[in-house]
């Protein structure tokens, strides 16, 4: 086997870079060698992969604003990191840039139960936010999949989702302020404990911002009352129609569920061989429906939901009779993505949305794709706002599949951009829909995103080749014009 040449170049630059960041972090923050460094080289988007220059693990905010520095000075490029199980690619590393783990900075360092707020580092996991507040009555919301796994800092840079998102909000609606750190250093504080800060929304520009604009190395978010009751519904179709017609009349008639999702026969069969959540096998779709709130709202809405799935042609209807029955019933659409690793050696996790009407659409057209490129797909989708997660099974052994399973996605996107719909839900852009945002914005519009860009990282340094397909230089997107003195405002000077 003939083995790859080492760039003496990279080589000398890694050790170089490395030999300065240990005199601001300690040597064990410092990852340069290559075995150590290959942990790095993926994300969740585990088709691509690259290693990066260099991985450094900071421990606090003045370790993350000397490295900033230093990469500014240097003119070296960073790639944020929480735990790496972003789908579309927003972690991968670059081969000449800075792999910046976040993950050290896991402190929870104030739960506040009169405000209603928890702060901490962005390397907790999302799911110890509820577990440290769960004795006090509350939770976080937001519940990706992952959030056993994925940290606070990484779901506040893809503005992350869940289950519960329908009732309850993505991540930007329950983040209340941020600290980060911009290129150079600077640390700027964004909202705090209250609903609403004066000033522009820099908060909301940088929940979603996909590591581009500034490390967040602080995040307070709000947590809320664990309802005094919560049921789920497991509620089977023999086809995707019917199951979507009682999404869309349970939405109609002002039922707002908790979480309302949906799974095709194919992923119902293999989630249900992986964890045993009692789904019914012989179903072509199946509604996992939540509400919670006070006992009594609970009950009724229980009754009326049942209608209204009968009357769309439900085949099957289960209502969880305790908490361990509800959290199973959850369990298997939460391994619904490892559990299609179990039917095929690859798949690849689409995350477009789309109006609720077209649902009957575009999963008739998906199927019609996945005649057309030859590889079967599971559908998993959070129903109740659109949002959908088909998963293409592929093999990546096979010559041209990888490519194949790629093409198929794209022509998936495309088809929720022609029914009124959107790239992303939940899982952002990163390099996985880089070259489709054209397919959406104007390239006016993406001028005007760059240019917020470039006024958090005018030299381009964070995550770069991420979410726009052109990276222009921040001189050609237009001079800042300057002022030689400060002019008055107009009302000021009416006075
Ligand atoms: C099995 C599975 C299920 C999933 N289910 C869901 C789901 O239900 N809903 C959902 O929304 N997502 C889901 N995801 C995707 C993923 O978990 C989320 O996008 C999550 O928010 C990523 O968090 P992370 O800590 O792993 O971030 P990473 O993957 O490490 O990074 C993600 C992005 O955030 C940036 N970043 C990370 N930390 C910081 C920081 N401190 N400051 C600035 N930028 C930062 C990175 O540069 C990158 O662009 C799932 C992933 C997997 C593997």
């Amino acid at each position: 086997m003939k083995m790859p040449v080492p760039d003496h170049r990279i080589i000398s630059r890694r050790r170089e870079i490395a030999r300065s960041l240990r005199g601001l972090v300690p040597d064990d923050a410092v990852i340069d060698n290559m075995a150590e460094l290959s942990a790095y080289e993926s994300d969740g988007l585990t088709a691509y992969r690259q290693t990066p220059l260099i991985a450094v693990l900071p421990a606090d905010r003045d370790e993350v604003e000397a490295v900033l520095q230093y990469c500014a000075d240097e003119g070296i490029k960073i790639v944020p990191r929480g735990a790496g199980t972003s789908l579309s690619g927003g972690a991968l590393p670059l081969a000449d840039g800075i792999t910046l783990g976040l993950a050290r900075l896991n402190s929870i360092t104030d739960i506040d139960i009169t405000n209603r707020t928890v702060t901490c580092g962005p390397g907790v996991t999302n799911l110890a936010i509820s577990a440290a507040v769960g004795p006090h009555g509350y939770y976080y919301a937001p519940d990706p999949s992952s959030q056993v796994a994925c940290t606070i800092g990484g779901n506040v840079a893809e503005n992350a989702g869940g289950v519960h998102c329908l009732k309850y909000g993505l991540t930007t609606n329950n983040i209340l302020g941020l600290e980060v750190v911009l290129m150079g250093g600077v640390v700027v504080r964004l909202g705090g404990k209250q609903f609403d800060a004066a000033g522009l929304d820099l908060l909301g520009a940088m929940t979603g911002s996909e590591g581009l604009l500034g490390i967040v190395t602080e995040v307070t978010v709000r947590i809320l009352k664990k309802p005094e009751r919560a049921v789920a519904f497991l509620a089977g179709f023999d086809s995707v129609e019917n199951a979507a017609r009682c999404v869309g009349e349970v939405i109609a008639v002002g039922i707002i569920p908790a979480g309302m999702e949906m799974m095709d026969g194919l992923a119902i069969r293999a989630a249900e061989a992986f964890v045993g959540a009692g789904y019914p096998t012989d179903a072509e779709a199946l509604l996992i429906i939540e509400v919670d709130g006070p006992e009594a709202e609970v009950a009724s809405a229980a009754v009326r939901i049942q209608d209204i799935a009968n009357s769309a042609g439900a085949t099957t209807f289960r209502i969880s009779s305790s908490e361990t029955e509800r959290l199973a019933f959850w369990a298997g659409r939460k391994a619904a993505f490892p559990a299609a690793g179990r039917i095929a050696p690859d798949y690849y996790c689409m995350d477009g949305t789309i109006p609720r009407a077209a649902l009957p659409e575009v999963l008739t057209r998906i199927s019609e794709l996945s005649q057309k490129f030859g590889l079967a797909v599971a559908n998993v989708f959070h129903a109740g706002d659109g949002n959908l997660h088909p998963l293409i099974l592929y093999d990546a052994n096979k010559d041209g599949e990888l490519a194949c399973a790629e093409a198929f996605g794209n022509d998936i996107l495309r088809l929720c951009v022609e029914v009124g719909g959107v790239l992303t839900g939940e899982h952002g852009v990163g390099v996985e829909k880089r070259d489709l945002m054209a397919e959406v914005f104007t390239e006016d519009d993406l001028k005007h995103q760059q240019r917020l860009k470039c006024a958090f990282d005018p030299a381009g340094l964070l995550n770069p080749g991420k979410v726009f397909p052109t990276l222009h230089r921040c001189a050609e997107l237009g001079r800042i014009h300057v002022h030689g003195g400060q002019v008055p405002h107009p009302d000021i000077e009416r006075f």
